[in-house]
């Protein structure tokens, strides 16, 4: 991965909600390339979110720093940003359903930003924002129309979910602070949009992407409501992050990360390939509509399915792969790692047939 901004070993990035699924690995890319790491954290207290960090702090001449701060406590920021180049903001809540107050997640998204982007004004180079392809749009408008860089999801339309708010506001309110800066305060802003991001988790902590995969290798549930999402690996996802970083074409500009768009159950299908032989029965069917709309009823997780039945969601990949130069691998690369990373760290049980990746089954 080529860096462009002449990295001497002194360059330092700070990284917002260092322990979380996504920014593990940006962390872990950037010590990587040989950056001086800050990462924020909400609690020191807490070993399963800041061990994992620690090894890879360690295993890096201890380029790694931790720092706490909250997105909701405006002062901490200044200190958390002071002598960085450059800042990931990753940091945002990612809860699977919806909270009865939508406002739990949309002010920690937007108002966190705005804490973060008024301490950067004027003291960093350029700042990553952690958007998502929900502040895109979830519906093409047209038959085999690809949602681009240039869409923006209607929030005020009805049934959108709070997080999918959360992430249009934020961001939106990151280009609207970025434009109305006075020069001599400015700081370059790039945003990476991700699909659903899988992929080997470096940490312990739960979240909404590792409960999807924890669920459907497990077999848990009958079946998947019938949606289709764009999936991306969490191992691409940093690399845009670290590239956007100082890629003089980056600044200014949003980059959707998303491989190809599936439903939830071709997801178990992939695992049921590499996991039935070892005792896993991954869960591979679909849901009747009916039955996620009834659900949506009483489950705050399935109104958030129910927004996304029957609609063909794509995006397209070109920005991601011409300028920032990150292909997409596939789908089976991504889920038997993640699931493997998962069995292994105890996070989903052995089963008696488990023999693990080098099996020949
Ligand atoms: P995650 O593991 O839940 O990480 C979220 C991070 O945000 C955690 O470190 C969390 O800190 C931090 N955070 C939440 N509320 C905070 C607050 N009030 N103050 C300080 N930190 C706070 O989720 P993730 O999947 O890595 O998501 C990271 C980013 O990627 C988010 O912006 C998310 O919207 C975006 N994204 C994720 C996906 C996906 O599929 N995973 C897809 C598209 C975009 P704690 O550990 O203290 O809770």
């Amino acid at each position: 991965m080529a860096s462009h901004d002449g990295n001497n070993g002194s360059t330092r990035v700070l990284v917002t909600g260092a322990s979380g699924y996504v920014a593990a690995h940006v962390v872990q890319q950037l010590l990587q390339e040989g950056y001086q790491v800050r990462g924020t954290v909400r609690s020191l207290k807490n070993p399963m979110k800041v061990d994992p960090l620690k090894k890879l702090g360690e295993a890096a001449d201890n380029r790694l720093e931790l720092v706490e701060a909250d997105l909701l406590n405006a002062e901490c920021w200044a200190d958390a940003v002071d002598g960085c180049d450059y800042v990931m903001h990753t940091a945002s809540p990612f809860p699977m359903g919806n909270p009865s107050d939508e406002n739990e997640i949309i002010r920690p998204a937007v108002d966190g930003t705005l804490n973060v982007l008024k301490a950067c004004t004027g003291k960093v180079k350029r700042v990553v924002l952690t958007s998502s392809v929900v502040a895109i749009g979830a519906v093409a408008l047209e038959p085999n129309k690809k949602l681009t860089e240039d869409d923006w999801l209607d929030e005020k339309k009805p049934g959108i979910p709070a997080y999918n708010k959360s992430k249009k506001l934020a961001e939106k309110a990151a280009w609207d602070y970025q434009a109305g800066l006075d020069d001599g305060q400015q700081f370059e802003l790039s945003v990476i949009n991700p699909a659903l991001v899988l992929g080997p988790p470096l940490t312990q902590q739960g979240g909404s992407s590792i409960e999807i995969m924890i669920r459907t290798l497990s077999g848990k549930d009958f079946g998947l409501p019938k949606v289709m999402l764009p999936i991306t690996d969490v191992r691409e996802v940093a690399s845009a992050h670290v590239v956007a970083m100082t890629l003089p074409e980056a600044a200014g500009h949003r980059h959707i990360i998303a491989g190809s768009s599936y439903y939830l159950s071709e997801i178990g299908v992939t695992l049921k390939e590499e996991f039935g032989p070892q005792g896993y029965k991954p869960t591979s069917r679909n849901v009747p509509n009916f039955l996620v709309i009834i659900g949506s009823w009483f489950s705050a997780e399935m109104k958030v399915f129910r927004a996304l039945l029957g609609k063909v969601v794509e995006f397209d990949n070109t920005r991601m792969r011409e300028v920032l130069k990150v292909e997409p691998r596939p789908l089976k690369e991504t889920v038997d790692d993640m699931a493997y990373s998962l069995i292994e760290s105890g996070k989903v049980e052995k089963t008696a047939k488990y023999k693990g990746r080098s099996s020949q089954l």
